[in-house]
């Protein structure tokens, strides 16, 4: 083995798209590069405390756990050092040349999809250790593994196309990373720039951090102190550590405990919902300590799924330090953390929303998808979960909510059942006619406004004893009412029914007299309430011969003039009367949204159009 073996690499495609992002932005908070390399030299330090625990053999292993920064700003240069876990040949190749990492990519993702700027996304992902070359074009990272016989390495690049990695012997473990600034990026040479920035991000990193020599951060486990000793300031900052955040928290809950278990938690409520359309899931944001000491930060059975937008701490001292990310899911401890922690942040935003019901208001607005989801799946904590749903209804303005409860509470007196209608915004419904029965009678009706609450009512048939019931479902029992307008007698209404179902054939299972329409001449019905188009969709892909029409039942209200009309037009003029007998029809499917071919519709409302303009 030669003693400098030289060794070229092409950066992956994905890579290479990056550094062109990263260079070439017109991103200006450049200084995310210090947070960056610094919370990579965290990371190897948290590893390395690791795997102290199992190993007996370190390479280097007198060196204390700290990381050192140094400036020159004769030469222009930064250097971070840290006496962490390091990397092998093949870690440098699959770290520092790959994308592995589901952020990065997400983050090319949206970009190459935005012709925004990628100006403020960058801020919002941090592209990890790339970003040095937003400041830089020559980065060169001296490397050791933990390994005792392992490489002394040194990686070089200048975040064009490539990079080369050779031996290079003398190095400690870790990794020394030195970074040759742009002549316009000189700033970052200069020690008090620095020192605002660590100030700024890193303040509360669990490790000494050294500038030149001299130590610049305050190593504070804030969740382990009483709640009276920490400012709003001291919290919000160190929110924006933990979650590598720029925003402000909405909410906070700092407690601690001794039983069941001896708990230090600190957890926050981001102010934006990290889940925007097209990102998928977030990693959950809670990090599990022992005793100040981190065993993982992205714990995936530490919280229900539901809670993955919760950031901060849960320190537990009964915990084994040396417990394994695999074994965590197993643990009795970490279960009943998970239930002692859910609860009790169900109960804070139970409090919040009576305490001051406009914030948790906002807060719902942004984040409610994260509690139907919890209803839906969390069946440990769905009844308290679900007293913290509303909804706006049929009762109040739009903008006003209802709580299941408040509901109930205004439910008439001969009323079993809840009612709701789901639907993309209130119009839809408002304009639809299966409400005005419900109007009309002075019955409340729930609004469902997102996609997901077509699970939720399917995983929640009922509430307080009382039925949920889609407004679009057929067969609902409601009062007669009285009206002046007369209808015809039963058996002429059962003949126009019969008649109609025969002019329709397949497309509709029955047609029956409406003891609910009020003003719509007709209304589309299904045993199930009514079905999304994306539902629908699904349960195509599950069974290609689905059709909803095939299940639909058809009310007609035969007090209105146009049935009426129809009922004596069937004798006189047949050919015209079918027509508008379909043309109904397709109006109350797509009333219901599901008619599922509108061209026929079209040809035959020009054909009514042109009859009646011919009289
Ligand atoms: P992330 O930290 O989100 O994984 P980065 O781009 O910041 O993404 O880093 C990529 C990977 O490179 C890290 O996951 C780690 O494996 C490795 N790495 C970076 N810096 C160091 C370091 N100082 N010591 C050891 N490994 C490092
Ligand atoms: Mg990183």
């Amino acid at each position: 083995m030669s003693s400098k073996s030289e060794d070229k690499h092409e950066f992956q495609a994905e890579v290479q798209q990056l550094l062109d992002i990263v260079i070439n932005s017109l991103y200006t908070d450049k200084e995310i590069f210090v947070r960056e390399l610094v919370s990579n030299a965290v990371d190897a330090l948290e590893k390395l405390r690791h795997i102290q625990l199992t190993e007996k053999s370190i390479a280097d292993s007198n060196l204390d756990l700290e990381i050192n920064i140094t400036t020159d700003d004769a030469a222009n240069t930064i250097t971070i050092t840290d006496y962490g876990t390091g990397m092998t040949r093949e870690e440098l190749v699959e770290n520092l040349g790959t994308i592995a990492h589901s952020g990065s990519k997400a983050f090319i993702k949206e970009l190459s999809k935005s012709d925004q700027k990628e100006t403020n996304i960058i801020g919002q992902f941090g592209v990890g250790f790339y970003s040095a070359f937003m400041v830089s074009n020559e980065v060169t990272v001296y490397t050791r593994s933990w390994n005792e016989d392992s490489e002394h390495l040194c990686w070089k690049s200048d975040g064009k196309s490539s990079y080369q990695i050779e031996t290079n012997q003398g190095q400690r473990r870790g990794t020394k990373i030195v970074i040759k600034l742009k002549e316009d990026q000189e700033e970052f040479s200069k020690a008090p720039r620095i020192k605002t920035i660590l100030e700024n991000y890193s303040n509360f990193v669990p490790f000494d951090i050294l500038l030149n020599g001299e130590k610049v951060n305050t190593v504070e486990a804030i969740w382990m102190k009483p709640k009276a000793d920490v400012s709003d300031e001291k919290y919000s900052e160190f929110y924006k550590f933990t979650a590598k955040a720029f925003d402000e928290p909405r909410y906070r809950m700092h407690f601690s405990a001794d039983v069941p278990l001896m708990i230090n938690a600190l957890l926050f409520v981001p102010e934006e919902n990290p889940e925007r359309p097209g990102f998928g899931q977030v990693d959950p944001g809670v990090s599990l300590y022992c005793n100040k000491v981190l065993i993982d930060s992205t714990p995936k059975s530490l919280l229900p799924d539901w809670l993955r937008f919760l950031k901060g701490v849960i320190d537990s001292e009964d915990l084994p330090l040396n417990i394994s990310r695999e074994s965590m899911q197993d643990s009795a401890l970490v279960q009943k953390l998970n239930r002692l922690i859910a609860k009790r942040f169900i109960k804070f935003l139970d409090r919040e929303e009576k305490s001051d019901a406009e914030k948790f208001a906002a807060f719902y607005e942004n984040f409610r998808s994260f509690l139907k989801e919890g209803v839906i799946t969390d069946h440990e904590n769905r009844d308290a979960l679900v007293k913290l749903l509303r909804f706006e209804s049929s009762s109040e303005d739009a903008g006003v909510y209802a709580t299941l409860d408040d509901y109930v509470a205004r439910m008439r007196e001969d009323q079993d059942k809840i009612f709701y209608q789901i639907a993309p915004e209130r119009q839809a419904i408002e304009s639809a006619p299966y409400l005005e029965a419900f109007k009309a009678r002075s019955i409340e009706v729930l609004f469902l406004y997102d996609p997901i609450d077509e699970y939720l009512v399917g995983s929640l048939p009922s509430y307080a004893d009382k039925e949920l019931v889609s407004i679009a479902q057929s067969g609902i029992e409601l009062e007669e009412l009285t009206t002046d307008e007369q209808a015809p007698d039963e058996a002429q209404t059962s003949a126009l029914c019969q008649w109609m179902k025969d002019t329709l054939g397949n497309r509709v299972a029955e047609v029956n007299v409406s003891k609910r329409l009020v003003n719509s001449p007709a209304a589309a019905l299904t045993p199930g309430g009514s079905i999304s188009p994306q539902m629908k969709q699904m349960m195509r892909q599950v069974d290609p011969q689905f059709s909803s029409s095939k299940e639909v039942h058809l009310e007609i209200n035969p007090r209105h003039k146009l049935l009426k009309s129809l009922d004596s037009a069937r004798a006189e003029q047949p050919d015209f009367a079918k027509l508008v007998a379909e043309q109904i029809a397709d109006n109350a499917l797509l009333s219901a949204g599901l008619l599922e071919e509108g061209r026929d519709m079209v040809t035959r409302v020009y054909e009514i159009m042109q009859r009646s303009l011919e009289k």
